[in-house]
């Protein structure tokens, strides 16, 4: 043992995979966490099928990470989406590639590779400790709120991986920000990440379309355009295929103050034959009528075009041709961080050194979704967050050994 005390706050993803790295090392390691047990932001994920990581071409993967994609790169090159795998397996729980390219556990969900993976840290000797929240800095050491009262911890180096702030009620809540923030260290404010939008429906139409799915359609914004589905909300407009573009929208609605989501209903005929179809169709018919037999639309594809179509174009042929293939759609503002699946913004990369050190907090480092980075879902998060954890890791050994 090396004798040196580790202190790790937040017991999700990043922490665990910190803690295993550090206990390996030798040291005397302690995962704290605020909530009554660890890991619940990865349970969550595995309720809907958890989506560990991605079996694209790596090259393609590594870049996935937006503007932080260099900076994050020596991390994930040390735990490639092919370590993810291997890693799992040796906790027992076998992958498998989706069609999308998306790898998931054989069982889907994420409860037994948590359980055998705290399993594991437990026989490595490291300490978790549950329901000690941290609330800051003081007399040089750590300060908790615990059930039996306020509680200061001392370690020879800490890790914080405290998450991000959506779905708060799993433990990870943003309340490390203003901690952090009065010891100037540079954060980007918390925004909602693969997230929803809202939309000014009209009465009638959410309350009749209201969670209505829209397939087979493509999606086109600043981001690119990706085919799938996505889902009509009371708010506005839910679901992956929506997702994928949250990064592009809430930017552009900062940046110009408006931006649009476009739908091609129809991707799978083109402009011209769209405006052949509807030219023959009689303009005495109704637009339902017409929509249908033109152009194959009905129900809830139907129903958006007469919601967002100008009375004008409805009536136009070639102008509604152009508008079943690139209907946009205004979105006013993301939904709240907390609905979000993930956050964007957090600690920004010039306040960490190369070890992911804060520069302004010798012996303290950070790791996982509290860092100022943002992916698509796919199984980047995760990947991420596990390969952050090992670089912090990887880090304090080094800093332990050479603390200049
Ligand atoms: C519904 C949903 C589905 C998802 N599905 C996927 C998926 O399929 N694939 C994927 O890659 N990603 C998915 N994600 C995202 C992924 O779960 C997160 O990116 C990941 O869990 C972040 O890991 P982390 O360790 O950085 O933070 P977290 O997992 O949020 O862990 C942070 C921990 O810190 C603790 N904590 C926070 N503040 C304090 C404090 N003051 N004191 C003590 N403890 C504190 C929290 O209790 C928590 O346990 C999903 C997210 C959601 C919400």
């Amino acid at each position: 043992m090396s004798g040196k005390q580790i202190a790790i706050i937040g017991g999700g993803p990043a922490g665990l995979m910190a803690a295993e790295v550090l206990s390996l090392s030798g040291h005397a390691v302690t995962v704290y966490d605020g909530m009554p047990t660890f890991g619940r932001k990865f349970l969550l994920a595995g309720k809907s099928g958890l989506n560990i990581t991605h079996s694209e071409d790596y090259q393609r993967f590594a870049t996935r990470f937006g503007a932080a994609s260099d900076r994050l790169r020596t991390a994930l090159d040390d735990f490639t989406p092919a370590d993810v795998r291997a890693w799992a397996s040796g906790l027992g729980t076998e992958t498998f590639t989706g069609t999308s390219g998306r790898v998931f556990p054989t069982v889907m969900k994420a409860s037994p590779l948590l359980r055998a993976w705290l399993g594991r840290l437990e026989a490595q000797g490291v300490r978790l400790m549950t329901r000690h929240r941290w609330t800051g800095f003081a007399n040089d050491g750590l300060t908790f709120e615990t059930p039996n009262g306020p509680k200061t911890v001392h370690s020879d180096a800490t890790l914080l991986a405290l998450g991000g702030a959506s779905w708060p009620r799993l433990g990870a809540d943003g309340s490390w920000v203003p901690l952090l923030k009065d010891k100037d260290i540079g954060i980007t404010d918390l925004q909602p990440a693969n997230c929803g939008f809202d939309v000014d429906w009209s009465e009638v139409f959410k309350d009749r379309f209201a969670g209505a799915p829209l397939k087979s359609v493509t999606t086109t914004s600043g981001e690119g355009t990706f085919p799938g589905e996505f889902v009509i909300s009371r708010h506005g407009i839910e679901g992956s295929l929506v997702y994928a573009h949250s990064a592009a929208l809430r930017d552009r609605l900062v940046r110009e103050g408006w931006a649009t989501l476009l739908v091609d209903l129809a991707p799978g005929r083109s402009l011209e034959r769209l405006e052949k179809d509807l030219g023959r169709q009689d303009r005495k018919i109704s637009l339902s009528n017409r929509l249908r037999k033109g152009a194959g639309l009905e129900g809830v594809k139907a129903a958006l075009v007469r919601e967002l179509g100008a009375q004008a174009i409805l009536n136009d042929p070639v102008q509604l041709a152009g508008l079943i293939k690139a209907l946009p759609i205004p979105v006013s503002r993301p939904r709240p961080i907390a609905e979000a699946i993930s956050s964007a913004g957090g600690i920004r990369f010039d306040a960490l050194d190369e070890r992911y050190m804060l520069k302004a907090l010798p012996g303290v480092f950070t790791a996982g979704e509290m860092l100022d980075w943002e992916a698509p879902t796919g199984g980047y998060l995760l990947t991420a967050c596990f390969a952050t954890g090992r670089a912090a890791a990887a880090g304090i050994n080094e800093w332990l050994l050479n603390p200049a």
